[in-house]
């Protein structure tokens, strides 16, 4: 058993309803002070093999599990982890720096909210019977089987309920690869689903590195879904691994997401909604990390946005007045700083930040943004994930709407206007899985989330959960004889 801020976490696979080592460890290390928390089991194919065999016995008894039992668990699991929403966010931000404040109040609530929101949508879920020619078409949902879930390091417990809660809930069997960045929350959501009575083999957990635990689980003949979050090149590895066995993918990938700022836009809502981008120390997949604004008002925008940045408070994360804590990993920190160095390299200038925080020294970036990019450069088109962000203005809403949609990405976009019709007119034109209008990162469980173009493949939420994670079956039944 390992410490972690207080709290005793397994750092062994959770396989079949028990808990599995392997020969060899990882250093989990955290990112505040870099200070290694535990020495992880390392899995391989043999610990996926088991796991996949563990979820495939498991499943057809769970999949017969009337909808309201498969609920009531669920509903167990969100209770257990409402009980312990101040170890899971301790744990949580020892392990990926964000912030105690946002785990405590915002993240883990939300993970319990996941679990309740899923049971309760399956409830209600259906589709009115139909006729064709007296015939009666009926659709059904029927659970898929076992579904690998390989989830980042970024919102580890977060993202990872948003797959598990809705696999469950639909029927199937799970094997979960958490980050190996991130590893414990994972742990303890086995101790909390055992707990809340769900039967063995349901729920397991392979913990290891993306290669050694993702290849074999994602090229796995028994696995009939592959839900992924992440980046794109590791996309384009599970898609090829996934391909002899034609195993369905969902994939929700990166971004390089614009907030477009109009000349109409309430200035001060406009420069808090850019401000947000820095949450996270950067490393959010939605972040509209492209500020592009209209030129009539681009220098008054810079001057409140270099205001406003320049109070952001960067720390440690344990504490409750933190803005920002650090990067998640040294190797994360020299990536992000690869980026802003040849960004400069390129000819664009560094009007706030421009590298690490040498007063907190570790793994502090300072809040970064640029100006002047050239078109075309990496810092303009390629995700950096880190808390750097660039300035570009804009003449003409055409103009606007070309520079937004002018990357292989197509995650999210933010607009800041005060006229109506054009939000319209503008959101219609965006290539963007989600359009915020006036706010930011507002998410309803129901609505479809997912990236176009290479931010992602297929939509998650409400019904869309279930489409993906189950077989649909229409049965169309002749009129019965008098
Ligand atoms: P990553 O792709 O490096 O790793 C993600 C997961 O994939 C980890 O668990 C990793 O171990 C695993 N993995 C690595 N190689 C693998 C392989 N060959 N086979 C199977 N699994 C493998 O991404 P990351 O650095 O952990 O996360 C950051 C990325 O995630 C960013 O691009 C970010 O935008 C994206 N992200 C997207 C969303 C979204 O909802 N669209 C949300 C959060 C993060």
């Amino acid at each position: 058993m390992a410490t972690v801020a207080g709290v005793a976490v397994d750092p062994g696979h959770w396989i079949g309803g028990e808990r599995v080592r392997s020969a060899g460890t990882f250093t989990d290390v955290s990112p505040i002070g870099e200070t290694p928390l535990a020495e992880i089991a390392r899995g391989g194919a043999a610990e996926v093999d088991a796991a996949v065999a563990a979820a495939h016995r498991a499943f057809p008894a769970w999949a017969r599990t009337s909808r309201d039992e498969r609920a009531r668990l669920l509903h167990a699991v969100a209770d257990g982890v409402e009980k312990r929403i101040e170890e899971l966010a301790q744990v949580e931000t020892a392990d990926n720096g964000a912030l105690i404040r946002s785990h405590r109040r915002g993240v883990m609530p939300r993970v319990a909210h996941n679990f309740r929101f899923f049971a309760d949508w399956l409830l209600k879920l259906g589709h009115d019977d139909f006729e064709t020619r007296g015939h009666t078409n009926h659709v059904s949902w029927d659970p898929a089987g076992v579904c690998a879930l390989i989830t980042p390091w970024n919102a580890p417990l977060m993202l990872a309920t948003w797959k598990i809660a809705p696999a469950l809930a639909a029927g199937n069997t799970v094997v979960l690869k958490p980050a190996e960045w991130t590893p414990l929350t994972a742990s303890l959501l086995a101790d909390i689903a055992a707990e809340a009575g769900l039967p063995d083999g349901v729920f397991n957990v392979v913990q290891g590195y993306g290669a050694e635990v993702g290849g074999p689980l994602t090229a796995h003949p028994d696995v009939r879904r592959i839900s992924f979050t992440g980046s794109v090149p590791t996309a384009r590895t599970i898609a090829a691994a996934a391909a002899p066995n034609l195993t369905p993918l969902s994939l929700e990938l990166g971004g390089k997401s614009p907030l477009l700022v109009f000349a109409d836009a309430d200035l001060d809502l406009a420069v808090d909604l850019a401000v947000e981008q820095y949450d996270n120390a950067g490393q959010v997949c939605l972040a509209a990390t492209r500020l592009l604004v209209e030129s009539s008002i681009a220098d008054e925008f810079t001057a409140r946005f270099l205001e406003k940045a320049g109070r952001i408070r960067q720390g440690d994360p344990r504490e409750e007045t933190t803005d920002i804590g650090p990067q998640i990993h040294r190797r994360h920190l020299e990536r992000v700083d690869g980026f802003v160095q040849r960004a400069k390299a390129d000819g664009a200038r560094a009007l706030m930040g421009g590298g690490p925080n040498e007063e907190l020294g570790g793994l502090y970036y300072r809040p970064t943004l640029f100006a002047g990019a050239p078109e075309g450069a990496e810092i303009l088109t390629e995700e950096v994930f880190g808390p750097v962000l660039t300035l570009q203005t804009f003449d003409t809403e055409d103009q606007a709407v070309a520079m937004a949609n002018g990357t292989r990405f197509g995650l999210a976009a933010t607009l800041a206007t005060g006229d109506p019709e054009r939000a319209r007119r503008v959101t219609e034109r965006l290539v963007a899985g989600t359009v915020w209008v006036n706010c930011f990162f507002v998410r309803d469980l129901k609505a479809p989330f997912g990236g176009s173009r290479q931010s992602g493949m297929g939509r998650e939420g409400g019904d869309w959960s279930f489409d993906f994670y189950c077989d649909l079956k229409n049965t169309v039944t002749a009129p019965w004889a008098k």
